[in-house]
């Protein structure tokens, strides 16, 4: 998946990853694929931010925020790049400004627009004029089901690995999606009948909420990226913070899914 230019670590990010690479079956290689990683974030609200700031310190090569929505007094609680100073601002530019300051070694591009089924080509062009389709990993961070649906269309369309995650008053939910596999899509999982009824603007959300699930979805982005490897391979992961309990549902391809069914 990698058509980008190899890239080496220099010594300044071997000592800024040290803790990372001391650590056992996490090496020079794994923070090196690290580096050479390309992920596209969508929704750069409570989700987005944690998983932004720790895939940016980590040392994640190159993050592409989309999001189109401006901050509101009432993101603050859980939105953790933005302060009381951004209200009004763009959460894409924003959140650029905050991670380029966190960490210079991961180049980050944004766009305050809606990703769509007919704007991801043009975004993708903007970002690379010379390749349409080189992101390492699609993370959905967005609070919809239908826009979910759309992202794992393009996802799916595109032949990339889509990381999904959802959090909404003490709950949350996370799945790795790799279409290439043959393993399954988000549709094949909620087949479009969610229900968006149910928001953080209707229904709260604890702050921790959306900072667990941005930090679990990072955790296997990482794993992912490093270590090319998938640990939560056709799981879907259920985090419920009343009871700090996690739960892990094994999930099927539905051969008669209609994004992933029949062409696969
Ligand atoms: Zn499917």
């Amino acid at each position: 998946m990698l058509n980008q230019p190899f890239n080496t670590l220099n010594d300044q990010e071997m000592l800024r990853y040290a803790r990372q690479i001391l650590l056992d079956g996490w090496d020079i290689d794994a923070q090196t694929n690290l580096k050479n990683s390309n992920v596209l974030i969508i929704g750069m609200g409570g989700l987005g931010c944690p998983l932004a700031e720790t895939l940016c310190r980590a040392g994640v090569g190159q993050l592409v925020i989309v999001d189109d929505d401006v901050i509101d007094e009432s993101n603050l609680q859980r939105q953790s790049l933005f302060t009381p100073n951004d209200i009004g601002k763009s959460k894409a530019l924003i959140a650029k400004e905050k991670l380029n300051k966190i960490n210079d070694f991961c180049e980050v591009f944004a766009f305050q627009e809606r990703l769509t089924l007919d704007n991801y080509q043009e975004i993708v062009k903007q970002f690379n004029k010379n390749s349409l389709s080189n992101f390492n990993l699609i993370c959905d961070c967005t609070d919809n089901f239908k826009t979910r649906d759309h992202i794992n269309q393009i996802a799916v369309k595109q032949n990339l690995p889509l990381l999904s995650a959802s959090g909404i008053a003490q709950v949350g939910q996370l799945a790795l999606f790799e279409p290439y596999k043959n393993s399954g899509c988000y549709h094949c999982l909620f087949h479009g009948e969610g229900d968006d009824s149910r928001t953080c603007a209707t229904s709260g959300v604890l702050a921790s909420t959306t900072q667990i699930m941005g930090n679990l979805q990072a955790q296997v982005a990482l794993t992912f990226l490093g270590l090319n490897k998938n640990p939560i391979a056709q799981t879907l992961l259920l985090w419920q913070g009343e009871t700090l309990s996690l739960r892990k549902l094994k999930f099927k391809k539905d051969l008669n899914c209609s994004i992933c069914g029949g062409e696969l």
